[in-house]
């Protein structure tokens, strides 16, 4: 295999995920991977979706938790693999500030800004569908990752930027983006002039068979044709079995779409590991 880090992974520390650290470790080194980063959820204000399971407070990591579980399991592993500390924190615009401390407050290895929410509704409901079309709804994503990552830049790489392929009432597994490259360009271009890269989430090809990453092929050639070159590879596993998923299709993937390296995070700088 020849993607030996898989840098977005959720154990119990994540609200949906009740996976012990140790089995996700374990996995890993029988896939051969060399390092795996530990990305959990944080997203604050979550919005009421009307299940009462899910409150505002559900997906707040308990970072001290986490990191000292983190420590000790890094510790036992350390000769046969490196574990990162990272998280995934959920955008939302009027979160900036908080999200600033949030990552300032703990010696994080990787953070990966996904947006869950869009003007306090999560694109996983159906709802977030309703009374309009999914090219309005796509629009909305992409108008409201570019306003959140103008107002906070305190992260490596961006998540799943289109996300909402994954829940789509429709079932369509990609849509044209070019009645968006206004907005798309205006985001990559963001990212690339600050440094930053393209989290590439492999969920949709092991959990749904579908047949590209997120983001999609159309995404990449575009990110790489105006001079993008960091990106990263992360199954979004959380379950152990599901750690470094679908990732020889996505090196192949990545591959054909032109790049031929990807990086590697430790104390918030990339290393760049041919592909
Ligand atoms: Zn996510
Ligand atoms: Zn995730």
């Amino acid at each position: 295999m020849s993607i030996t880090a898989d840098q977005h992974v959720h154990s119990h520390h994540s609200a949906d995920s009740e996976e012990r650290m140790e089995r996700i470790a374990e996995q890993a080194i029988a896939a051969g991977l060399r390092d795996l980063c530990f990305t959990e959820h944080n997203d604050f204000d979550y919005p009421d979706v009307g299940d009462e399971e899910i409150k505002k407070t559900t997906f707040y990591l308990d970072t001290d938790a986490y990191h000292e579980e983190y420590l000790s399991v890094r510790e036992r592993y350390a000769d046969r693999i490196r574990l990162h500390f990272g998280v995934e924190l959920g955008l939302q615009p009027h979160l900036a500030e908080e999200n600033r401390a949030f990552v300032q407050a703990k010696p994080y290895d990787l953070v990966i800004a996904s947006i869950h929410v869009s003007r306090g509704r999560d694109p996983y409901y159906p709802a977030f569908y309703e009374g309009r079309t999914e090219e309005e709804a796509m629009r909305e994503i992409l108008e409201e990752t570019l306003e959140n990552i103008r107002v906070f830049d305190d992260f490596d790489v961006l998540g799943h930027l289109d996300y909402i392929l994954r829940y789509v009432p429709s079932g369509r597994q990609t849509m044209d983006m070019d009645p968006f490259s206004d907005l798309l360009d205006e985001i990559l271009a963001l990212l690339i002039r600050r440094g930053q890269g393209l989290d590439l989430n492999s969920q949709p090809i092991w959990k749904k068979g579908y047949p590209e990453m997120n983001p999609s092929r159309q995404i990449l050639l575009r990110y790489r044709a105006l001079g993008g070159r960091i990106i990263t590879f992360g199954s979004d596993a959380h379950r152990a079995a599901n750690v470094a998923g679908g990732f020889d299709r996505a090196a192949a993937l990545a591959r054909a779409c032109g790049f031929d390296g990807y990086a590697v995070y430790s104390g918030r700088s990339g290393q760049m590991r041919p592909l």
